[in-house]
């Protein structure tokens, strides 16, 4: 293994074709297919957002990017891509790309050191932490930033070879609640829909999704509906979504499920249920109308905020609709009961028959480009291939599929994110391993994230760049490529495979992931145990049999040049007679689901109060959530380009309203001081109406915003809750009666 090293980085510093003549071998890393060697175009998936957007990378002779355009055939995007999709490319070129693994000396200073040195010093600090303070004691947090087979092979060294019990994923801060949520009310996993059901429906519910620029070419989607569809937008914010659609539900932050459970109660009280879906599908209902009576409109409206016209109509317009379809991302996710929310929406979607078929569904949109990979295949809270590490049985069929000893494979379910830093709290977390993500910035509460990460006794970050927060606060760098830099699988939020390419070379002596986990396997004294996972293309293979008779079983597509034939696969595809899957499917148009009994649940709990609501002393709630379509989570690759930049504003900004901003004496374009419990931050004022009185939103893109957020996650998904904390413009307090008041429920 030594050698293929020496190798390996020999190779890196000729041409690229070098590279993949010389050393075929190396983990399978390096090559580029024969074709793409003369000047052409390789078709990839971009690695920004989950839409999955298919892009043709132009290369030059020897398969290296000259620039990229929109893939027309592709079935998702159709010939669009968004301005991150354009700029994909730019990130790559960056000057403070990670070039050589860094380690901090004694003066506090990262130094570049070998990769032999690096390896050495990963697993010998690791090892001598778990000798002293046992295994569980170090952890790691994954992505969902790298492919499928990076990910699953993350999983498996980390929990199967090193014997690691705690992993997570950035992917809790984004989407663990739509997981936990399809887990316990269809049995899997498994967002039911397809894009084409944007297309497809008469009535579009798009709640706590500011789709226009969170999502851009899914919204073109709904711009080609020629159903004239009703769109409604629930949101607390007069977002860019709220203001193209055809009606806006402005409820309190924090007031969603009982606007759920509201309108469950009305549609029951109108008879607009479907008793024959209900009854041969699902179990829970009767005692779900039973409780929803409690929801009365006089309830819903003072809780709320809104009018019972408004409720009305709305109802009224999931009653009318033939096809309607229920999409939630952050606004749901991201929230103190967050996995009830979501559950009330697919409550709705089951009651009224909306789901299985075209136009309809309970439909989580997903958030990075591999969420969906992640929350499969990675092997962090969940046994990969949607299995379970407290199940002996499934702990056997994953050993079998993989070829490893069952005895490897954890008994125990990790600690979630949010745990893993409690547990560095009090010293049971001792060493953390963070691969692609940045915690530093990204994490609630940042103060208090920050500091948790100064206390390790060891940080590894393994990432791009050398300047996030969070690889300025390791004691080792380990240098990694990026998208475009390698190849392999992304799972987009329809649950589509789409392929990935090498199109570029990673500068100086960054290495893909892929690579980086073997070795750390090799040195760590487990590689052996991976022998099999030789290339992504081979762990590709690995993930299918481990599919195998699993709801999302992909024994029927036969490896990537199958998936760049058919333009992306959405699994399930079962191994069967060939021929071209669909290019568009969704799930339980048989109205079977993958519960024990086949039926899907209703799942309730009454609503909570909001962690934090506001006072005399932080009278503002803050709503957080993305600023624009050109910037993407930390902006460590957006910041990048310079394209890109000039497409959103440069330093942090509040929306206020103007009724605040004029009596508190705030101007446009003026600095106003925010402060919240844990922290405070200086922005410039942007007077709109766009939020109400007594509330304000900030961009979550810029390093400040989570000095502010507050640390309390979903008690289910434990994902964080970054939507609504309590917060005060310094020096001014809002007269008494102006402001709507948060829920109180
Ligand atoms: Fe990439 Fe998402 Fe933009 Fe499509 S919408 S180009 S997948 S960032």
């Amino acid at each position: 293994m030594k050698h293929a090293l020496k190798n390996l980085l020999r190779a890196r510093q000729g041409p690229m074709t070098r590279e993949l003549v010389l050393h075929p071998g190396d983990f399978g890393l390096g090559r580029v297919p024969a074709r793409l060697k003369p000047k052409g175009t390789v078709v990839s998936t971009c690695g920004f957002c989950s839409t999955g957007c298919s892009l043709k990378v132009h290369v030059d002779a020897r398969g290296e990017a000259i620039n990229l355009s929109a893939d027309p055939k592709y079935p998702v995007n159709l010939g669009m891509a968004c301005p991150k999709g354009w700029e994909a490319l730019a990130p790559l070129a960056a000057p403070d790309r990670a070039t050589t693994p860094l380690l901090r000396n004694g003066r506090g200073q990262l130094k570049p050191v070998d990769w032999e040195r690096a390896l050495l010093i990963f697993c010998g600090k690791f090892k001598e932490i778990q000798a002293r303070h046992g295994a569980a004691s170090v952890a790691f947090i994954s992505t969902g930033q790298i492919v499928t087979e990076e990910m699953a092979l993350l999983g498996a060294v980390a929990k199967f070879g090193m014997g690691l019990l705690h992993g997570d994923g950035n992917t809790r801060q984004c989407m663990a609640t739509a997981a936990t949520a399809y887990k316990q009310s269809f049995g899997f996993d498994a967002p039911p829909f397809t894009y084409a059901d944007f297309e497809e429906s008469d009535v579009i519910v798009l709640w706590g999704s500011n789709l226009c620029i969170a999502h851009p070419i899914m919204w073109q989607r709904v711009m080609r509906n020629r159903h004239q569809p009703e769109i409604i937008v629930v949101d607390p914010r007069r977002t860019e979504t709220a203001q193209a659609a055809t009606r806006h539900v402005a409820l309190r932050p924090k007031s969603d499920l009982t606007l759920l459970y509201g309108l469950a109660h009305l549609l029951i009280a109108r008879g607009a249920v479907r008793q024959e879906f209900i009854g041969a599908n699902t179990s829970g209902y009767e005692k779900f109308a039973r409780f929803a009576e409690d929801f009365s409109a006089e309830r819903v409206c003072a809780e709320t905020g809104l009018s019972p016209e408004q409720l009305e109509k709305f109802a009224a317009a999931i009653a009318r609709g033939k096809r309607v379809s229920f999409w939630w991302t952050m606004g749901v996710n991201q929230g103190h009961e967050a996995t009830r929310t979501a559950q009330a929406i697919i409550n709705l979607a089951l009651m009224t028959g909306n789901i299985g078929r075209p136009g309809t569904g309970a439909n989580s949109i997903t958030g990075q480009c591999n969420a969906m990979g992640s929350r499969l295949y990675s092997n962090t809270t969940g046994l990969m291939g949607g299995y379970n590490f407290t199940s002996a049985a499934d702990r056997a069929k994953v050993a079998d599929a993989l070829g490893l000893r069952k005895e490897c494979i954890p008994q125990e379910n990790s600690l979630a994110y949010d745990q893993i830093l409690d547990g560095i709290a009090t010293g049971k977390i001792r060493g953390l391993w963070v691969i692609a993500t940045n915690p530093a910035h990204s994490w609630i509460h940042q103060g208090r994230a920050r500091e948790l990460l100064d206390q390790l006794d060891f940080l590894v970050v393994q990432d791009m760049y050398t300047t996030t927060e969070t690889a300025q606060a390791a004691h080792l760098v380990l240098p990694a490529a990026g998208w475009g830099e390698k190849e392999g699988t992304f799972i987009n939020s329809e649950r589509r495979f789409g392929l990935t390419r090498k199109v570029a070379r990673a500068p100086g002596q960054a290495l893909s992931d892929f690579a980086i986990f073997k070795l750390i396997a090799h040195y760590w004294g487990c590689g052996e145990m991976f022998a099999q996972w030789s290339s992504p293309e081979a762990v590709f293979q690995l993930l299918k049999k481990l599919s195998r008779g699993q709801p999302c079983d992909i024994t029927g597509i036969r490896d990537y040049a199958h998936l760049e034939e058919c333009g992306g696969i959405q699994w399930p595809h079962r191994e069967g007679p060939p021929g071209k899957p669909k290019a568009e499917r969704r799930l339980f148009a048989d109205g079977k689901f993958f519960t024990d009994d086949g039926r899907a649940r209703f799942i309730f709990d009454p609503p909570r109060p909001p962690p934090e609501p506001t006072d005399r002393d932080f009278p503002f709630m803050l709503l957080t959530g993305r600023g624009t379509s050109s910037q993407w989570h930390t902006q460590t690759r957006t910041a990048k380009s310079d394209v890109l930049r000039k497409l959103y504003p440069e330093k942090i900004y509040v929306e206020i309203h103007p009724d605040d901003a004029a009596r508190l004496g705030v101007a446009g374009g003026g600095a106003v001081e925010i402060r919240s419990r844990r922290g405070a931050l200086t922005a410039a004022a942007l007077i709109t109406a766009t939020v109400h009185p007594g509330e304000i939103f900030i961009p979550m893109h810029y390093v400040e915003a989570n000095r502010l957020t507050h640390w309390s996650v979903d008690p289910h998904s434990r994902q964080p809750a970054y939507k609504a904390c309590a917060v005060a413009l310094v020096g001014v307090r809002p007269r008494p009666g102006k402001a709507r008041q948060p829920s109180k429920t």
